[in-house]
């Protein structure tokens, strides 16, 4: 059983231990120790890092049979069984689990008061931490409120304690959480505010979690997974949030707080513009479409419209298609390259008796392509551009 010297002292980030084990896995070396004051995953919070030795350390495990903690070394060990070597953590990370994991105790403790919301769960992710709660549908306001009182509870630098509780005495205490296990608890106390069963490196004071800012939430499993940042995370997330905001102030030419609403005003001018473009296409439609009947060619009882359109979008040529046909006395086979890809569009005036749907499907099937629709107006497409003049020209002769 490896002694674990990080409940005693989360800060404590260089130690020495004595070797009790070198074992090869893979091209790796699993090392033990007596005593070390790495973290092993567990509880929601990723292992530690950083050296034994020279050799880096890349992963932590606890052997919870054994109670043994083993650190995945990546490097060959310069040291031997028996020997004392020196341990180093990486602050860095040690500090941000910290951070994050008693931000963690506050949050969740915060929900419970505000929303009477227990936590299932906890994940600690490489950029963001999440809990699911047992919430359905919470409110902004809600959320809000456990938000501004966690930050409450970091304002006010409680200390955090830790307690060891006999099993038997665990009743008396008005602990969150009821999963635990061994004779004597480890309770981790936010002082006078939150009361868990943890194995976890805490915080010394909540000062030192810094801003518990909440990114967001959403359903998962009839749950609510609620995701945040602590601490210098927090600082990272807002300088990012920040710079984004600026970003787009500067290309709207507007300040940052007044995003939101210069983005309503361009969406409500687009759509304007939208309903504008729609009215004047249809006036051009109207000219275009005398102009394409002035060239129609002339038989007997009805004048065919052959075109092929370039740059154009389907709904165009379809309004094109109805403006050429209700006069009466027209068929309009139309094509359109439409960035390559060549799809067509036959129409027939209501007083004319030809199936244009049967006319599509027979002539885009004789060019490998697919098509079909009603009577007097039907849409297809063949896979080859080149041969949509050709395609045309067919349905042209037989009509
Ligand atoms: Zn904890």
């Amino acid at each position: 059983m490896t002694e674990r010297l990080y409940f005693a002292d989360a800060k404590l980030l260089e130690f020495t231990g004595r070797v009790t084990e070198i074992l090869p896995r893979g091209d790796r070396w699993v090392v033990v120790l007596d005593r070390t004051a790495f973290y092993p995953t567990g509880g929601g919070q990723p292992h530690d890092t950083g050296r034994l030795g020279r050799a880096r350390v890349i992963e932590v495990l606890e052997d919870e049979a054994s109670g043994r903690i083993l650190h995945l070394v990546e490097d060959r060990p310069d040291f031997s069984v028996g020997d004392m070597v020196t341990g180093r953590i990486d602050r860095e990370r040690r500090w941000d689990h910290m951070q994050q994991h008693t931000g963690q105790h506050i949050l969740s403790q915060a929900f419970l008061r505000a929303a009477g919301a227990e936590t299932k769960s906890f994940h600690l992710g490489a950029r963001t931490a999440t809990i699911d709660l047992d919430i359905h549908r919470p409110e902004a306001t809600l959320i809000r409120e456990a938000e501004e009182l966690a930050n409450q509870i970091v304002f006010e630098d409680r200390p955090v304690n830790i307690h060891q509780v006999p099993r038997n005495e665990l009743d008396t205490w008005p602990i969150r959480r009821d999963t635990y296990h061994g004779d004597v608890i480890r309770v981790v106390e936010i002082s006078d505010f939150d009361y868990s069963p943890c194995g976890g490196t805490h915080a010394a004071r909540t000062g030192e979690v810094g801003l518990i800012a909440i990114r967001g939430w959403e359903r998962v499993k009839k749950m609510c997974r609620v995701e945040f940042v602590c601490g210098r995370r927090a600082l990272y997330d807002y300088r990012a949030a920040n710079e984004a905001a600026k970003a787009v102030a500067l290309t709207l030419s507007t300040a940052r707080d007044e995003i939101p609403e210069r983005v309503a005003q361009l969406i409500e001018d687009n759509k304007h513009q939208r309903r504008r473009i729609r009215e004047l296409f249809n006036v051009a439609a109207t000219v275009e479409a005398a102009h394409l009947l002035q060239m129609a060619e002339s038989r007997s009882g009805y004048r065919l419209v052959k075109h092929i359109f370039r740059d154009r979008s389907m709904d165009e040529v379809r309004i094109l298609a109805e403006k050429l046909c209700e006069r009466g006395g027209v068929i309009a086979l139309l094509g359109l390259d439409d960035h390559g890809a060549a799809r067509l569009l036959f129409a027939r005036s209501s007083d004319l008796d030809i199936h244009m749907g049967e006319r599509m499907k027979e002539a885009t099937g004789a060019f490998g392509g697919r098509g079909g629709g009603k009577p007097d107006m039907a849409q297809g497409g063949i896979p080859k551009i080149e041969q949509l003049s050709a395609c045309l020209d067919r349905v042209a002769a037989e009509v």
